[in-house]
């Protein structure tokens, strides 16, 4: 429970970086207020969740809707949080698994917005996840699940951006990748990128089929989805794999 509400905490803290890291403002100041009338929010308008409920989805003030997206980035950071810690515990891997899930959040919903993947994300990242396998005893794994990930997507981008003379690959996807490789090394790059490709080009599908042909897809979010299934589920997947295909 208790990691449940830090969780929503997180979630907020979350929001505000969704909300001012595109546009190049400072996280720190000014305090949280309406992005409507201006009208700064008092510590009851401000609670996780709860506050959306009390305020019915409106500004108190102007009574502008507040995005859905608050509650909804409060709430998978909270149900997130809760799962990491029953895996988990309190160890080593908390904060780092933290870390990665909170970012993929942040990255997730600015990529889907401003179809842009936030350097101040993914830099950091990268030195998170280097720092990660260095802790676990890794590293070595580690720098090579970096130059898999950022190499393969790399070069995706290169022979896609000449074969299509535009830009197939996005430079924030390999940002991305690098930071994903410290995190789950080779193996868990890998089923990332088979997860990421396989569930973007079956919504592709459905999107084409229901005549939604035009609009390019933002591949951050389908990254994001794949390396938290990987980091969830590896095993599982694994004995899916060896059960249905190798017996
Ligand atoms: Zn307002």
């Amino acid at each position: 429970m208790i990691a449940f509400l830090f969780g929503l905490a997180l979630g907020s803290f979350l929001n505000v970086l969704i909300h001012r890291l595109p546009k190049g403002k400072s996280i720190i100041r000014p305090p949280s207020h309406c992005p409507w009338c201006g009208h700064r929010l008092s510590w009851w308008e401000n609670i996780p969740l709860l506050s959306y409920l009390i305020l019915k989805g409106k500004c108190h003030r102007c009574h502008q809707p507040i995005s859905i997206q608050y509650p909804l980035v409060e709430l998978l950071m909270g149900l997130a949080t809760y799962y990491i810690f029953l895996r988990e515990g309190v160890s080593l891997y908390l904060p780092f698994y933290l870390f990665l899930v909170g970012s993929l959040i942040v990255v997730s919903v600015i990529d889907l917005q401003a179809m842009i993947i936030p350097d101040q994300i993914t830099y950091p990242g990268i030195v998170v996840g280097i720092i990660f396998s260095l802790i676990i005893g890794r590293l070595i794994s580690g720098l090579i699940g970096i130059a898999l990930g950022g190499g393969i997507l790399y070069m995706i981008r290169l022979i896609g951006g000449k074969v299509y003379r535009s830009e197939v690959m996005g430079g924030g996807d390999v940002k991305l990748c690098l930071m994903l490789g410290g995190f789950l090394h080779p193996m868990g790059m890998l089923m990332t990128l088979i997860l990421a490709s396989l569930s973007g080009a079956i919504l592709g599908a459905i999107l084409i089929i229901f005549g939604r042909k035009s609009r390019i897809l933002p591949f951050g979010p389908f990254l994001s989805v794949g390396a938290v299934i990987t980091l969830f589920f590896y095993h599982q997947i694994i004995n899916l794999y060896i059960l249905t295909f190798l017996r």
